[in-house]
C-alpha cells in the first residue's frame, strides 16, 4: 500500500534524484528501479544508482534520505565524519530519517 506523502510513481523518484543531484553537484548517469532483497539501493563510482522498488512504497521524506545517502557517496565513499558532515548540511534531520527507515515496517 502506498504510504501518506508517498511519490507519485517512479517518474516522481527519479525527479528527486535529479533535483538532489544538481544540488549537491553530483552527476547520476543512469537511475534504476528494481527489486532489491536486502538494502534501498546502491551507487557505483560512476554515479550509476539503482533505487530498490519498495521505495515507492514509502514517505517521500525516507526515500529523500535514501537518495542523499547514495549521493553523498560519490562525495564520501564510507560512513566516516565527512559523509556525515555532508549529509548533515544537505538534510539536517537525516538520523531521525534513518530511524524512521530503520524501524519501518517493523
Ligand atoms: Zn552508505
Amino acid at each position: 500500500m502506498k504510504a501518506e506523502n508517498g511519490w507519485n510513481d517512479s517518474e516522481d523518484l527519479k525527479g528527486a534524484v535529479q533535483g538532489w543531484a544538481d544540488r549537491i553537484g553530483v552527476t547520476v548517469r543512469e537511475v534504476h528501479l528494481r527489486d532489491m532483497r536486502k538494502k534501498w539501493a546502491s551507487i557505483s563510482t560512476n554515479g550509476r544508482l539503482t533505487l530498490n522498488t519498495d521505495l515507492l512504497d514509502l514517505p517521500a521524506a525516507l526515500g529523500e534520505f535514501v537518495i542523499v545517502h547514495e549521493l553523498v557517496h560519490l562525495l564520501a565513499p564510507n560512513h566516516g565524519r565527512v559523509f556525515k558532515s555532508f549529509m548533515s548540511a544537505y538534510l539536517p534531520d537525516w538520523e531521525e530519517r534513518q530511524h524512521n527507515l530503520q524501524t519501518w515496517r517493523m
